[in-house]
């Protein structure tokens, strides 16, 4: 057979749903058209060696703060894309940062700038959910924007009947609701404690106990139960809520759940040295709840990795040197995901290749209803590819970043395992350190009706 293709990628080590397989594959019109060993590729306008290297999905990061209109000082679609592209990911979920996305006109502002500025394909999250949107759920679903943000805490706090009310949305049109799951009363009495101590960084985390993710998550769970409603719980952090997850899961109840690079990586012991840079919501928490993390990754329980890479500039972190209260929360991460879950899960034992595509590509492509058209290598799907080199060492440093922030909390530190390609619908975006591509060829994604994550 010589069929001509645009696009073969040879001698490389395809990771398929069904392991791993020497060979390549081809590209016509930005999708895979065929899978075969390299003596049965045929003939292409272009061909990629691979040298060996792993190909998998590229990541689909369905919580990542890349544009608000009102911050576009913090990321936007350009400097977000290309960390994306950098990181390996090929399409993310924009998740609202301050300015809510609760109507088509917000949805297709958004939009318009993505299919302008971005270099990975993108879709959109909508939020916060509050008494006077709720309404606007099924529309925004029909829309193809079907996961919504809610808060049990502040800034965005929604009450129980509240979110009673979009968890039965969501049960009755499909799509799910995203939860920041901590207990706000909890959040309050705790915060009180800690007069005169707010010098310390980890105080931040140490003011937002275990037991306000906990009980949150609890509540959530019983919310979801009542309503049969899709409960997604964002960046999970504690050993105790992922239990809740289980224990959800194995009953029978619609919960899905994620976890961030940052709560793998760090723990809380490590917040004074690392400075307000390490200041999220929720915080970093003990050694003990990471390891309970990365366990419930590779056993199941938690079923995607997510970024929320949320950057501010250095400015709004460094006021936060002498009281930590007063530093922005969030922390890079779409460049990073990737390296760590290779630096730290497969090449220290703690996850498989099986579950580094189910976790970063298959499973979030399930539940933004885009499988199997992105998140795995099949025929007739997108092209969306990352070829990684596991063995690869570097030592992170900011000059290497495309976010607009300028720093990274990964500075200094050196990561086994790295993206060295990209490839979107069977175009190059990044390859040797660079972005390959201008103009940006990004294109909304509606997410589907499929939502097969929380069904098995
Ligand atoms: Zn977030």
């Amino acid at each position: 057979m010589s069929r001509q293709v645009d696009l073969v990628i040879m001698n490389a080590r395809l990771l398929l749903e069904s392991g791993i397989v020497h060979g390549g594959l081809g590209v016509t019109d930005g999708k895979i058209v065929l899978i075969a060993t390299d003596e049965h590729l045929p003939r292409a306008d272009k061909t990629i060696d691979a040298g060996g290297k792993i190909v998998m999905p590229g990541l689909i990061d369905a919580h990542a703060h890349i544009y608000d209109p009102e911050m576009p000082q913090h990321e936007d679609f350009v400097s977000g894309s290309r960390a994306a592209a950098a990181g390996g990911v090929t399409t993310f979920a924009d998740m609202p940062l301050v300015s809510h996305v609760m109507s088509t006109q917000s949805v297709n502002e958004k939009r318009t700038r993505g299919e302008k500025d971005s270099v990975v394909d993108f879709t959109i999250n909508a939020g916060m959910i509050d008494p006077s949107n709720i309404h606007v759920i099924p529309l925004l679903i029909q829309e193809g924007v079907a996961a919504i943000k809610a808060f049990t805490c502040r800034p965005f706090e929604a009450n129980n009947g509240v979110l009673v009310l979009a968890l039965s949305e969501v049960s009755e049109h499909g799509g799910h609701v995203i939860v920041h799951s901590e207990d706000q009363g909890v959040l309050d009495e705790f915060a009180k404690d800690f007069e005169g101590e707010w010098d310390a960084p980890v105080s931040h985390a140490l003011s937002r106990p275990e037991l306000a993710e906990y009980l949150a998550v609890s509540q959530m769970i019983r919310i979801a139960d009542q309503t049969k409603g899709h409960l997604h719980i964002a960046h999970i952090t504690t050993k105790k809520a992922v239990s809740e997850v289980e224990k959800a899961k194995l009953s029978g109840i619609l919960v899905t759940t994620e976890v961030c690079p940052h709560h793998l990586m760090f723990h809380r012991d490590e917040m004074n040295r690392l400075g307000p840079k390490s200041k999220m919501n929720p915080p970093l928490r003990s050694k003990h709840d990471r390891a309970a993390l990365w366990s419930a990754l590779l056993r199941g329980y938690i079923d995607i990795t997510v970024s929320d890479h949320a950057p501010c500039p250095i400015e709004k972190k460094t006021v936060g040197e002498g009281d930590i209260r007063k530093a922005w929360s969030g922390v890079d991460g779409i460049q990073t995901i990737l390296r760590v879950l290779l630096s730290e899960g497969i090449n220290k034992g703690r996850l498989t290749y099986h579950r580094l595509l189910e976790v970063a590509s298959k499973n979030p492509a399930r539940l933004l209803g885009l499988y199997p058209k992105k998140g795995c290598i099949g025929i007739g799907a997108d092209a969306d590819l990352v070829i990684i080199d596991p063995k690869r060492e570097e030592k992170i440093t900011s000059d290497m970043m495309f976010s607009k922030c300028g720093w990274t909390i990964y500075e200094g530190m050196r990561m086994k395992g790295a993206p060295v390609q990209t490839l979107v619908r069977g175009v190059s975006v990044f390859e040797a350190g660079e972005i390959q591509i201008n103009p940006p060829l990004g294109k909304f994604q509606k997410m589907g009706g499929g939502f097969l994550l929380g069904e098995n």
